[in-house]
């Protein structure tokens, strides 16, 4: 097998897959109460539609906003609204959730059977809009606006690199739910007017590689493209470098070159969706590291505190030094298990000492490491030191925003200087300037 990579920069790391990469994915039990933020994607946050004391049904759409990039959130079990407040996120942060005691009937909303054949790309779009769909690798971008846009689209291409160490749960989606991934990337082409669909896998995943690959030999337009193993090969711009060899230029969107990236887990809910009439409250979350009795991949509700999915894997084994939400080169640190697992929560990791890097911010020695391994052709080394001394504008001309925070500099530096963290707030600072900037000429 012939496999296709990335040009510039990447590394192999060690990927520690094995705990959970062979086990099939287990379904949780709802818990006694889910905690459902108003938040839990890259846009407007939703207005309640619900109030203290109100029923709701499993799947009932529950807060929504009138702006164009949000996403509508569901309720995720039957039962009583018992309240409206701001609940503390894993990472600490604040935002509005409503919280449902769960009836324990999971008394679903009607729901409606559909066929993409019968639907335009019109009424997919507001369909995906409807049903609460994001992107559930990381980012939350709510889809029905990734796949609105104005320029023309020939190809969609489906993600299934999943090159963060540890997680898994898209591995076993492709591997269980091959044909709802299928029939989610052709309701995307559809959407879009796309006549090509492309599956990207890393080669750690042949028995997903060789399962899709039967899967769509029936189908003209599909293919599944195998992927080197090279870490950030799901970022978007290498990702679609890699599996069909277009290149995203600096500033620039996937669009531009004709290309729609959709993670494995938002086509296989798509598909749900449209199919079922299923709307996005529950997910796979990967659960894994040292610190965990039993690893594994759990299908889980929104807004289950992510304590009780703990417990459901056997419990914590020992002291992690970390808790990490989604993979350990891009997940934030948990500070709060009692938070809920939210739509763009993929993996849950308890990590030892030695399963972690921490920044010392050791003096550069100037070994250039960094800038060989960024795949984006960055500075990592002097984006850094602008960014720590809030140098922002000069670090713009140095495309610090084409950053995708892959944190590959950190990884591979031999100072470990935190390179990614200064990298992260220098973009932070810079669009700050930028709107302030804008602001003071509207004035
Ligand atoms: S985090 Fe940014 S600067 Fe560092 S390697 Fe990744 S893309 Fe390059
Ligand atoms: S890898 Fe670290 S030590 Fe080497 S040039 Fe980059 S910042 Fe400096």
């Amino acid at each position: 097998m012939l496999a296709k990579t990335f040009s510039r920069g990447g590394r192999h790391i060690p990927h520690h897959k094995g705990a959970t990469n062979s086990k099939s994915i287990v379904e949780m039990p709802a818990p006694k109460k889910v905690i459902i933020p108003l938040q839990q994607h890259i846009g407007a946050p939703c207005d309640p539609l619900v109030k203290v004391g109100d029923k709701v049904k499993l799947g009932q759409k529950i807060g929504e906003s009138l702006h164009f990039i949000t996403s509508p959130v569901h309720a995720s079990v039957s039962g009583e609204v018992i309240s409206i407040a701001h609940e503390k996120l894993l990472d600490g942060c604040q935002v509005l959730s409503i919280v449902i005691a769960n009836d324990g009937l999971d008394d679903p909303i009607a729901s409606k059977h559909r066929a993409i054949s019968k639907l335009s790309a019109k009424q997919i779009r507001k369909i995906i809009k409807d049903l609460g769909m994001v992107g559930l690798g990381g980012a939350g971008f709510p889809t029905h606006v990734k796949i609105s846009s104005a320029k023309p689209i020939d190809t969609v291409v489906i993600n299934g690199a999943e090159c963060e160490p540890y997680l898994t749960c898209d591995h076993r989606l492709m591997v269980e739910k091959g044909e709802e991934l299928v029939y989610g990337l052709k309701t995307l082409m559809k959407a879009v007017g796309a006549s090509r669909g492309v599956i990207g896998i890393e080669v750690n995943k042949l028995d997903a590689i060789a399962g899709l690959q039967e899967i769509v030999r029936s189908h003209e337009a599909l293919e599944v493209v195998a992927l080197q193993i090279r870490y950030p090969q799901g970022a978007e711009k290498q990702l679609i470098k890699a599996a069909v060899d277009r290149e995203v230029l600096s500033g620039c969107l996937p669009s531009e070159v004709g290309c729609l990236v959709s993670n494995v887990h938002t086509a296989v809910s798509i598909a749900q969706g449209i199919r079922d009439g299923i709307s996005l409250y529950q997910r796979v979350v990967t659960v894994s590291g040292r610190h965990i009795h039993d690893p594994r991949n759990v299908m889980v509700r929104i807004g289950t505190p992510i304590q009780a999915l703990l417990d459901f894997c056997g419990g914590i084994n020992g002291t992690p030094a970390v808790v990490v939400g989604g993979g350990p080169m891009t997940g934030p640190a948990v500070v709060n298990l009692e938070a809920p697992v939210v739509k763009n929560l993929s993996g849950v990791l308890l990590l030892g000492e030695d399963e972690i890097a921490q920044d010392e911010n050791l003096p550069c020695i100037r070994c250039a490491r960094c800038v060989d391994a960024c795949p984006m052709g960055l500075t990592p080394n002097i984006l850094g030191l602008l960014s720590s001394r809030d140098e922002v504008v000069k670090a713009e001309k140095l495309h610090i925003m084409d950053c995708v925070e892959c944190a590959l500099c950190s990884y591979v530096c031999p100072s470990r200087r935190g390179l990614v963290s200064w990298i992260k707030q220098g973009k932070k600072s810079l669009v700050v300037a930028k709107s302030a900037e804008q602001q003071g000429e509207a004035n």
